[in-house]
C-alpha cells in the first residue's frame, strides 16, 4: 500500500477522553473512532490487526477439530425463554422488538442458539463430538463501556461451543482447548497467564480465564509459584489462614453506647479495639430475599462468591429502608443477635473468618449502639459457615498451603467454560447413546474477545513513541520510508516495494512530508520493520535498516532488503 493513498487518519494530540494508553494510540494511529460510548469504528489499518487476530484464532480452532459457521445477531425471545435467561440477564441484554411487536435480543452470547441447532439436527452420539464455532459482533448493554474497545458495547467474539456424549470427553476436550487458547496467546506475543474463574451468567461448573499480565487490566489475580492461579474473584481462601480460637475466655455481652459511629474504623478507635474483633454485618438482597452475612472486621466479602454460594441470580446490598426494616436500626448497627422479633428466620451466613472470634463486636440492632463480646454458639449461631470473603494480600496459596500468593492485574482476553448439562437439560437437547438412550448434550463454550484482544496488545506492547506490533499482529509487515520521494531514491525503494509485495503486505511511505515526521508516524504505527533509502545510504547501494522494537540501526545492501525481512 502507498501511504499516499492508504486511509491512516492519524492524530497529533492524544485525545483527551481515552482512559488508556491503548484507546489513546489506537485513536491517534488511525485504528479505530468513536461512534458513541462504548461503540467504535475499525479503520483500514484497525482491521486489519483484527483480521490478523481473527486468522490466528480460526488457524487454532481449525486445528482442533472447530468448523466455523455463523449465527444471526438478533435472537429470538423464545429461545432465552426456554433457558430462563430472558429474565436472568439482566440490563446488559439489550431487547427490541420488530414492526410486530415480536421480541429479539441484540446476542450478547450464543449458547441458546447454538443448542437449539444440535438438537434439531444431531440425533446420535455418533455424531459425536462436534465443536463449532463462530466470529461475531455481539452487544452487551454494558454498565460503564470504558477503555475502548476493551470493554464496548459492541464488540468481536470468537464463541466456540463444544458437544460431547460423555462427562470425560468433555472434559478431556476442554484441555485440549485451553491448550489452543495457550497457543494463541503466544502467537499474539502475550505475557498470559490461565487462571482459574467464576462463571458468572454463563454458568456452568468450571471456568478458567485466560488473562494478559498488565498494571492496567481490569481484573485482579493471584497466583503461586505452585502453579496455582485464579481471578481474585474466585480465589479460595483457607480456614485455618485465619488463626484459631485462643484461650480467651468468654465474658459476658455488654452494650456500649457508640453514637454516630457507624463503621469499624469509627467503633475501633473509640473502643480502642482492632478491625479483628468486629463481626461487620451485611444485609443484601439476593433475588430479592433478605439475607445477613457476616465477615471479621478486617476482611470483606466477595460477593462474586456469595452469589455462587447463596446461588441467585441478583445481589445486591440492601437499602437503608431494608435495613432498618431487617435490623431495627438505621445502616451502621446491625448484629447478628437481638434482631426484632418481627424478624423470623433471617438466614445468617457466616465468613469462616468469624469462627474465630471470640467476644466479638457488632452492632446491637438498636441505633446508637453496639454490642461487645459476642461470642459464636453462645450468642447466635449462623444458618452456614462458608468462604464468602475476599482474599488478602498475605494469604497462603490454597492449594499448595506454603507459599504466598502473588497479586498482579491482567486484562481477560479469553474465558473457557465447562457448562455439562445446564443448557441441554434446559431445551432438552438429547442424543441417542449406544443403547438407544436419551442422553443431555455435555457441552464446554469458550470465548475469545478479538477485538479486546487488539487493545490488549497495544497495551503489552508500546512505548512513548507509539504501538510496538508484534511481527503476526501487525497491520503491516515493513514500511520503506525514502527520505524524499524522487529520483534514484524513488526507484530504489519502488523497487524494495515491488519485491516485498510479493509476499508481504508492505506499506511505502511516498507522501511528500518531511523523514522526521514519516520516522514519527511509522514509530506510531508501530510497524515491525522500518526500511529506510538515503542518498547517503545509496552511495553504498545499501539501505538502512530498524526494528521498532530495538533502537540499533544496520545497513544492508538493497538487494539483500528481501531476505532480511523474510
Ligand atoms: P468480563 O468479565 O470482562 O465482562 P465476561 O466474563 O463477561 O468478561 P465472556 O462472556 O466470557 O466475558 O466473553 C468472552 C470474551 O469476550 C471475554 O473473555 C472478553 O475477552 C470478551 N468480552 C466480554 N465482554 C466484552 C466487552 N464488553 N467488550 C469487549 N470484549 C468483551
Ligand atoms: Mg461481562
Amino acid at each position: 500500500m502507498r501511504y499516499s493513498k492508504a486511509f491512516i487518519p492519524t492524530l497529533k494530540e492524544t485525545p483527551s477522553d481515552a482512559d488508556t494508553i491503548s484507546l489513546k494510540l489506537m485513536l491517534r494511529a488511525g485504528l479505530i473512532r468513536k461512534l458513541s460510548a462504548g461503540i467504535y469504528e475499525w479503520l483500514p489499518l484497525g482491521l486489519k490487526v483484527l483480521k490478523n487476530v481473527e486468522r490466528i484464532i480460526r488457524e487454532e480452532m481449525d486445528k482442533i477439530g472447530g468448523q466455523e459457521l455463523l449465527l444471526p445477531a438478533i435472537l429470538p425471545k423464545e429461545l432465552w425463554e426456554e433457558t430462563g435467561r430472558w429474565n436472568i440477564y439482566g440490563k446488559e441484554l439489550c431487547r427490541i422488538k420488530d414492526r410486530a411487536g415480536r421480541e429479539f435480543c441484540l446476542g450478547p452470547t450464543h449458547e441458546e442458539i447454538i443448542t437449539d441447532i444440535v438438537r434439531r439436527d444431531v440425533r446420535s452420539y455418533k455424531q459425536l463430538p462436534l465443536m463449532l464455532y463462530q466470529f461475531q459482533t455481539k452487544f452487551r448493554d454494558e454498565i460503564r463501556p470504558r477503555f475502548g474497545v476493551m470493554r464496548a458495547k459492541e464488540f468481536l467474539m470468537k464463541d466456540a461451543y463444544s458437544f460431547h456424549a460423555t462427562e470425560e470427553d468433555a472434559e478431556n476436550y476442554y484441555k485440549i482447548v485451553y491448550g489452543a487458547y495457550s497457543k494463541i496467546c503466544e502467537r499474539c506475543g502475550f505475557k498470559f497467564r490461565a487462571v482459574e474463574a467464576t462463571t458468572g451468567a454463563i454458568g456452568g461448573s468450571f471456568s478458567d480465564e485466560f488473562m494478559v499480565i498488565a498494571d492496567t487490566g481490569e481484573e485482579e489475580i493471584v497466583s503461586c509459584e505452585c502453579g496455582y492461579g485464579a481471578n481474585v474473584e474466585k480465589a479460595e481462601c483457607l480456614k485455618q489462614e485465619v488463626g484459631s480460637r485462643k484461650s480467651e475466655v468468654e465474658k459476658p455481652l455488654e452494650e456500649i453506647h457508640t453514637p454516630d459511629m457507624k463503621t469499624v474504623k469509627d467503633v475501633g478507635k473509640f473502643l480502642n479495639e482492632k478491625p479483628e474483633k468486629f463481626i461487620k454485618t451485611l444485609i443484601y438482597l439476593a433475588d430479592e430475599k433478605t439475607v445477613m452475612v457476616l465477615v471479621r472486621g478486617d476482611c470483606e466479602i466477595n460477593e462474586a462468591k456469595l452469589k455462587g454460594f447463596l446461588k441467585c441470580n441478583e445481589l445486591v446490598l440492601a437499602d437503608a429502608q431494608t435495613v432498618e426494616k431487617i435490623s431495627g436500626a438505621p445502616v451502621g448497627f446491625a448484629g447478628p443477635i437481638r434482631l426484632p422479633s418481627t424478624v423470623y428466620r433471617l438466614p445468617i451466613f457466616a465468613d469462616y473468618s468469624v469462627e474465630n472470634i471470640i467476644n466479638g463486636i457488632s452492632g446491637a440492632n438498636k441505633k446508637d449502639y453496639h454490642l461487645k463480646n459476642i461470642n459464636i454458639g453462645r450468642d447466635y449461631k449462623p444458618t452456614e459457615i462458608a468462604d464468602l470473603r475476599k482474599i488478602k494480600k498475605g494469604a497462603l496459596c490454597p492449594r499448595c498451603k506454603k507459599h504466598e500468593l502473588k497479586f498482579s492485574r491482567g486484562i481477560e482476553v479469553g474465558h473457557t467454560f465447562k457448562l455439562g448439562t445446564k443448557y441441554s437439560q434446559a431445551m432438552n437437547a438429547t442424543f441417542l447413546d449406544e443403547k438407544g438412550q436419551k442422553i443431555f448434550f455435555i457441552m464446554g463454550c469458550y470465548g475469545i474477545g478479538v477485538s479486546r484482544i487488539v487493545a490488549a496488545a497495544i497495551e503489552q506492547s508500546h512505548d512513548e513513541s507509539g504501538i510496538i506490533w508484534n511481527e503476526s499482529l501487525a497491520p503491516y509487515k515493513a514500511i520503506i520510508i525514502p527520505i524524499s520521494y524522487e529520483g534514484k531514491i524513488k526507484d530504489a525503494c519502488d523497487r524494495i516495494y515491488e519485491k516485498l509485495s510479493q509476499k508481504y503486505d508492505v506499506l511505502l511511505d511516498d507522501r511528500d512530508e518531511r523523514a522526521g515526521v514519516k520516522f514519527k508516524d511509522a514509530d506510531l504505527l508501530g510497524i515491525p520493520v522500518r526500511i529506510t533509502v538515503s542518498e547517503k545510504t545509496l552511495k553504498e547501494n545499501k539501505a538502512e535498516i530498524k526494528e521498532r522494537s530495538k533502537n540499533s540501526v544496520n545497513l544492508f545492501d538493497i538487494e539483500k532488503v528481501l531476505d532480511i525481512v523474510i
